[in-house]
């Protein structure tokens, strides 16, 4: 409980500090951006000025993207709470998802069998499996399997190792995320939640991808177990709260212990 207080505290005081830059920084960028963009548009093909505006407005494009991660993180943005199928979130984001994740990984996922209802700003938790699906993809660079399913289940005790809210029993939604790619070490998977923290190259990763996961699933009255293993692959299950008593899967800590590891 102290580690996700501190944690907590943590988010709390990056997230404001993050903000407050963000904000400044997305005023001067938008400036950066609509200015290069008119030196390009009068720039004459062949002028190597052109270039070179081209490449401040790719770099003023990718810090602006950073921005955007950064108020994500750091907003305390208004929740939407809706009654919900998470099937329905699912179905609407799997075209996307599959532009996203390229042709080398091969998407999975399970068709519904049961309403899965839950209460959630669904814009959020969008964005969840977004960040999530982005990290297996990055965990894929060769191809591989990425597995996306949803079904009801039953939370007898919140499963050992998971962080979020700590208290969440009884009718839940199971969201997984799985894939087959490059797996983390404990040492790794110990600060995977930390704000900044990355082990990608300068300019692929902001380490706030999880950060933002946690949060929202935090909000949601969630939680969340990271399965991994180095060199098979890694899974991400979010629970969150079922609102109605759909089909009830008991979900045994044999198989959640068959998953395995840290
Ligand atoms: P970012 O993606 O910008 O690095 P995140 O907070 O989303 O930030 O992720 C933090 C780190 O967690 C990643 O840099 C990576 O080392 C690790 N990670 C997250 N998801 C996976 C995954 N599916 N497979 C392997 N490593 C992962």
């Amino acid at each position: 409980l102290e580690e996700q207080l501190r944690q907590a505290q943590k988010m709390e005081a990056v997230g404001q500090m993050a903000g407050g830059i963000a904000h400044d920084f997305n005023n001067i960028l938008t400036a950066i951006i609509g200015y290069t963009s008119m030196l390009i548009s009068q720039a004459r093909d062949g002028d190597p000025a052109k270039e070179l505006a081209q490449r401040v407005l790719r770099a003023a494009d990718r810090a602006a993207g950073l921005t955007r991660s950064l108020l994500a993180f750091s907003r305390k943005q208004k929740m939407e709470m809706k009654p919900v199928d998470l099937n329905e979130i699912l179905k609407n984001q799997e075209h996307l998802l599959r532009r996203l994740i390229g042709e080398d990984i091969l998407l999975r996922t399970e068709p519904a069998t049961e309403p899965l209802i839950v209460r959630v700003d669904a814009g959020q938790i969008e964005q969840v499996i977004l960040n999530l699906v982005t990290n297996a993809r990055d965990a894929m660079p060769h191809g591989g399997l990425l597995s996306l399913t949803a079904h009801a289940a039953t939370l007898e005790a919140p499963p050992a190792g998971a962080v979020g809210c700590p208290s969440l029993e009884g009718p839940c939604v199971l969201l997984c995320v799985s894939d087959s790619g490059a797996g983390m070490d404990g040492t790794t998977l110990e600060r995977i939640f930390d704000p900044f923290f990355t082990t990608k190259a300068v300019g692929k990763g902001t380490g706030l991808g999880l950060a933002i996961v946690h949060g929202i699933v935090q909000q949601h009255g969630g939680l969340i177990r990271v399965y991994s293993h180095p060199g098979i692959g890694t899974t991400f299950k979010i629970y969150l709260p079922r609102l109605d008593s759909g089909v009830l899967v008991p979900e045994s800590g044999e198989e959640l212990l068959a998953r395995g590891g840290t």
